[in-house]
């Protein structure tokens, strides 16, 4: 049998405490919200809520791909709901979120992808919270410029796109994305004027090289802002963790990724897209 690595000790979880988490919890709880950080179970929560800062999912929760990391549900989605933006808009403001990031999962069925709801939701949520700052995780609009560009113009702070791995493990890992297209998504945000931001999650396989060459391939298409963050399996079923990578070297990715011409890089085993969202917004464009 396959020797399993086993789970160090720098992935321990922080436990969520103080008073401003709890505020968000029960006001979460009352609204029957759906936050990434509870469903994703996600390790920072404390931090994260206790500086107002949360992750909210748009568009349903089935999505049209099958990328192996990823526990949503793949699919035919569900009609999407036309009074969503509303919905979300009201909860941020009740919630008191300060930095709002919003996400979706892939509606490659749909011929806008979903652009008109996610420029709602942002337009909406900056007309009832002003002094909220957003960040878009958009997904990959499968080359449909005019979509990315609605996405896109409705007033956020950050643009983020995820392109979550090297290109040589695209086939496994995001079979129906393309390393390319995700590059050129990127750059036409930089380009459309918006401060661009992306995330890595590295032991699934890839070599310090490969990651090399990936944050040369960002900088060449205009990123500002990158993550890189230890993936976890979420279940049996999914891509296997084939490393736990040491805190060492993610200070060294955080080093060479400056080096590289990136503006900012949030580096650790516990990163995620999110982390320390809120501090991304002072980035300069
Ligand atoms: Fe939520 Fe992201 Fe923070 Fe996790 S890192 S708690 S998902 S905002
Ligand atoms: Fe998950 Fe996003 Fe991939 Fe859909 S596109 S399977 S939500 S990571």
């Amino acid at each position: 049998e396959k020797k399993k690595a086993k789970k160090p000790d720098w992935l321990r979880v922080k436990l969520p405490v103080g008073k401003e988490y709890a505020k968000v919890r029960k006001l979460v709880d009352e609204h029957k919200l759906h936050t990434i950080c509870e469903s994703g179970n996600c390790p920072n929560m404390g931090e994260c809520w206790g500086a107002g800062t949360a992750t909210f999912m748009i568009l349903g929760n089935v999505c049209t791909r099958s990328c192996s990391f990823c526990a949503v549900a793949t699919g035919r989605p569900p009609e999407y709901d036309e009074k969503e933006p509303g919905r979300v808009a009201e909860a941020i403001r009740n919630m008191g979120v300060k930095h709002a990031v919003l996400t979706s999962v892939n509606r490659d069925e749909l011929k806008d992808r979903g652009a008109e709801i996610w420029y709602q939701t942002v337009v909406q949520t900056k007309q009832l919270s002003p002094a909220t700052t957003i960040e878009t995780l958009i997904p990959d609009v499968k080359g449909n410029w005019d979509a990315l560009y609605r996405m896109i113009e409705a007033g956020q702070e950050v643009v983020s796109h995820n392109v979550e791995t090297v290109p040589g493990l695209y086939r496994r890992v995001r079979p129906q994305a393309k390393y390319q297209r995700s590059l050129d998504q990127i750059k036409l945000t930089k380009e459309f004027g918006k401060r661009t931001k992306s995330g890595i999650m590295v032991g699934l396989g890839e070599t310090q090289d490969e990651m090399f060459q990936a944050m040369d391939d960002l900088v060449a298409h205009g990123l500002d802002i990158l993550t890189i963050g230890q993936y976890l399996q979420p279940t049996k079923r999914h891509h296997e963790v084939i490393e736990y990578v040491h805190p060492d070297i993610f200070k060294m990715y955080e080093e060479e990724g400056l080096k590289r011409g990136l503006k900012y890089v949030e580096s650790g085993p516990l990163v995620r897209s999110s982390y320390h969202a809120e501090r991304h917004v002072n980035v300069p464009i």
